[in-house]
């Protein structure tokens, strides 16, 4: 923390701009040495917040030796508290060539500075106290939010919705947990500061709370993090066109990721705000051909990792033996039916489909076509429905959408739940003060009110250099 850092915070490559960031004690006065205002201005009347022009220089080596100018620049200086990490901080936007934004690195380097860590300065800033850790996970989510729906859900959290639901948890925690410490004190003289009813009332609330937020996980992580839909059924019925066809009308996020396998080609779409990575699968059926099985041994283990099975019938052809084993296949997860080719005759009926499928493997059958379209509108609700409740709405509540929130709560509901048995069998404070303080502190290691360098090491790891 004591240390200067400094950084490209513009994504790699040129563009108009490109900016260099610099955060720490050392911040103005390394600034101040590489920089010329214009019209003279002297550095130390450079107010807040206001954007300069100025020339970018290389000090000069010896005095008497020549000023090399690295690139005009604007220049915003933000004196600590009021910046972002909460320390001065000055922002250089230059031209954006990586050249430029490399040199002038390496001079901040040359005069003091140190090349930030990935997520530093966000890190600075949890240090620093200008947000806490589900925020600074919020402004990594806001980044890398793939939908709308994400985006806003990040943004609310990033506001504190969750984080200032959680502190008020914890503050009623600890709240209970010092009338129980206060009547540890006085055991002897038989004063109690909370009735075990109250008390046993309270910690049930505190459970009710925490398992309303546990509940909000799977929705929330799945519009965090998306979901994989496996596209399945046997050749020619028509999987590939029903990709593009969900290609057509819904933006593709990513283009075909390279290095997928050549048999299951990946591509992430936005479908009624949810980023689906959908696997396009190898046919799968019985076959001999050797370079043809391994296609369907990876269509299996893409069927196995995926979230949501989109099996492709062909309704223009009766049923075939290998349809009624993918009907029956991964038992227990969830699926929807695309009884496809609906612009020709049906030889397949829904009906028929629903005699075969199993309690543990049914889902919505959905009849479309892939060459019309027909049907598609059909298709893409049930898969939003298959994951996301029909009225829930982003951003609306506090909403969990990380596994190491939900990893918290789930700990920080087992010890309230030992807390309340112990009060109710009527177990003596100490017990119970423990178990409390467990849970205060499980929750609070999802603000960072209770924080390791190990929790810190792993949230931050994942952030890019220069944020
Ligand atoms: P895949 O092997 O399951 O990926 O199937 P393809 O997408 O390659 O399609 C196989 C054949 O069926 C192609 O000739 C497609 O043009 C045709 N096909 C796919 N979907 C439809 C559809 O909805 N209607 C009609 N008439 N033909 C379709």
């Amino acid at each position: 923390m004591d240390d200067t850092i400094c950084a490209v915070a513009t994504p790699v490559g040129t563009g108009g701009i490109g900016i260099v960031r610099l955060s720490g004690e050392k911040a103005m006065t390394i600034a101040a040495r590489c920089t010329r205002l214009s019209g003279g201005r002297a550095w130390e009347t450079a107010e807040n917040h206001r954007l300069y022009r100025g020339d970018i220089v290389e000090p000069a080596a010896a005095p008497g030796t020549q000023t090399q100018v690295l690139d005009q620049a604007l220049i915003v200086i933000m004196r600590g508290p009021r910046s972002y990490t909460g320390e001065d901080v000055v922002e250089f936007h230059c031209h954006g060539g990586m050249l430029v934004l490399h040199n002038l690195c390496a001079v901040l380097v040359r005069e003091g500075a140190r090349l930030a860590e990935p997520g530093e300065y966000t890190k600075r800033a949890f240090l620093n106290g200008r947000l806490d850790l589900a925020q600074a996970e919020a402004v990594l989510d806001t980044i890398q939010a793939k939908t709308d729906a994400a985006l806003r859900q990040a943004q609310e959290q990033l506001r504190g919705t969750l984080s200032r639901t959680l502190d008020h948890l914890r503050d009623r925690l600890i709240v209970l947990l010092a009338h129980v410490e206060a009547g540890i004190d006085f055991t002897e003289e038989n004063i109690d500061f909370v009735s075990r009813s109250e008390l046993s009332g309270g910690i049930q609330t505190t459970i009710d709370t925490v398992t309303g937020l546990i509940e909000t996980g799977q929705e929330g992580r799945i519009l965090r993090e998306g979901i994989s839909v496996a596209i399945v059924g046997r050749p020619n019925v028509g999987k590939s066109s029903l990709l593009n066809a969900l290609l057509q009308s819904d933006r593709a996020i990513v283009t075909p990721i390279p290095g997928t396998t050549r048999d299951v080609l990946e591509e992430t779409l936005n479908i009624r705000g949810v980023a689906v990575r959908v696997l396009d699968t190898a046919g799968v059926r019985e076959s001999h051909d050797p370079v043809e099985q391994e296609g369907v041994r990876r269509s299996q283990r893409a069927m196995q990792e995926a979230d949501l099975l989109l099996i492709v019938m062909d309704g223009a052809v009766p049923l075939t033996a290998d349809d009624r084993e993918l009907l029956g296949s991964q038992p227990g997860k969830r699926r929807l039916i695309a009884l496809n080719k609906s612009d020709l005759n049906h030889e397949l009926g829904v009906e028929e489909i629903t005699a075969y499928l199993k309690p543990e493997s049914s889902g919505p059958i959905v009849r479309m076509s892939a060459k019309t379209s027909e049907g598609l509108d059909e298709l893409k609700d049930g898969m939003r429905t298959l994951v996301l409740r029909p009225d829930f709405e982003p951003g609306e509540t506090a909403v969990v959408t990380r596994l190491r929130h939900q990893t918290a709560l789930a700990q920080a509901r087992e010890a309230l739940e030992h807390a309340r048995d112990s009060v109710q069998a009527g177990m003596p404070g100490e017990f119970i003060a423990m178990d409390l303080r467990a849970a205060a502190d499980a929750l609070g290691t999802i603000t960072g009110a209770v924080c390791t360098d190990d929790i810190l090491e792993r949230i931050f790891q994942e952030f890019c250099i220069g944020k």
